[in-house]
């Protein structure tokens, strides 16, 4: 065991703040990481507070963290991908049971022994797993990603979960040339949604309520934008998607999406309003339509965002903060007021 530098929440109402924990020596797999970036992610805000009590209940301290990217500063006898210098990234998920049939099928974010970044059972230390708000951390190579070398790391950070979240499903429905698609919502998830649906060539629309929005999303790559509380900017669009990507997290008419949507078109939920949102059947029997749910990404997949990504020069708008500002960044995310994800530097650490 060594001792890392980190930032963490003694109890639900605690603000995060200075703290040592303990981290594994490199195992014979195990690559260790110095931590330049991590990006702030609204679970980290859910996990601190403990509002997810009731299906993961936070156990303190806890030391959030899931969008990862740092330098390779060790490796054991038995790594084969990663050197020394190496750039990489951690995501949501550190270890599988790598057998069960998620993870045969490559898609170990559902793997019942999956084991997440943070707040998951530790199973080399015992205690839970504590994630990237710190000056290291030790994780197996297989959940190791490579960050392509011309990509700004900042901006990098947030690929590993609001990026892969969105590119997902897109890579699932089928998002390219000739699709018209849609992008519920324009914040941290969303922004990434319009970047992916542009690169991959389909025709994007963004719906939002927010006017002060409209030119933004059309920096990100919408090729329209709709004012989703404006029936007659949203009529001319009925039947006419073949994909629609939902990011909003507060109580919304999917309704209202589903009729937008053509021929087999596909509505995913990629955010979760805390109560459960009304369907009318009506909305997808006619047309065969349908409504489904996404969750990160497995790795394999990750790693391909990220070769896409490096290739097509794409990251996630950022604003860097030092580890000092953490706090602040959780209000301001509750108010929404970020362009369109915080990313701490790790180098602010270093003064504690
Ligand atoms: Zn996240
Ligand atoms: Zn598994």
């Amino acid at each position: 065991m060594y001792k890392a530098k980190a930032y963490s929440a003694a109890g639900a109402a605690s603000p995060l703040a200075s703290d040592t924990i303990d981290r594994r020596e490199t195992t014979e797999t195990d690559v260790r990481i110095e931590i330049l970036f991590c990006g702030v992610c609204h679970s980290d805000l859910h996990t601190a507070r403990n509002e997810w009590v009731e299906f993961m209940p936070t156990v303190y301290p806890v030391v959030p963290g899931h969008e990862i990217v740092g330098k390779v500063t060790s490796v054991g006898s038995k790594v084969t991908q990663y050197k020394p210098g190496d750039l990489v990234g951690v995501g949501c998920l550190v270890d599988s049971d790598h057998t069960c049939p998620s993870c045969r099928a490559d898609m170990e974010q559902f793997c019942p022994e999956g084991v997440f970044t943070y707040n998951s059972p530790d199973k080399h230390l015992g205690g839970v797993t504590f994630g990237g708000y710190s000056d290291s951390i030790v994780v197996d190579e297989s959940f190791v990603l490579r960050v392509p070398e011309n990509l700004d790391l900042a901006g990098v950070a947030p690929l590993l979960c609001a990026g892969i979240t969105t590119y997902s499903p897109m890579r699932h429905w089928g998002v390219g040339e000739g699709k018209k698609v849609g992008v519920v919502g324009l914040g941290g998830l969303g922004h990434m949604g319009v970047k992916f649906a542009r690169a991959f060539g389909a025709h994007v629309v963004v719906f939002t309520t927010s006017p002060g929005k409209v030119e933004d999303a059309r920096r990100l790559g919408a090729h329209e934008v709709v004012n989703s509380r404006n029936a007659d900017e949203m009529a001319p669009h009925a039947g006419s998607f073949d994909f629609i990507l939902d990011t909003v997290s507060a109580d919304h008419d999917l309704n209202a999406y589903l009729n937008l949507l053509g021929l087999d078109g596909n509505l995913t939920l990629v955010g979760a309003p805390e109560k459960p949102l009304p369907v009318s059947s009506y909305a997808l029997l006619f047309g065969r339509k349908s409504l489904s749910g996404s969750l990160i990404g497995g790795i394999a997949e990750t790693r391909e965002m990220l070769d896409f990504c490096g290739k097509h020069g794409i990251t996630a708008d950022v604003e860097i903060i030092p580890i000092q500002q953490v706090n602040e960044a959780y209000e301001r995310l509750l108010r929404s007021d970020v362009k369109y994800r915080f990313s701490i530097d790790m180098a602010s650490l270093k003064s504690e």
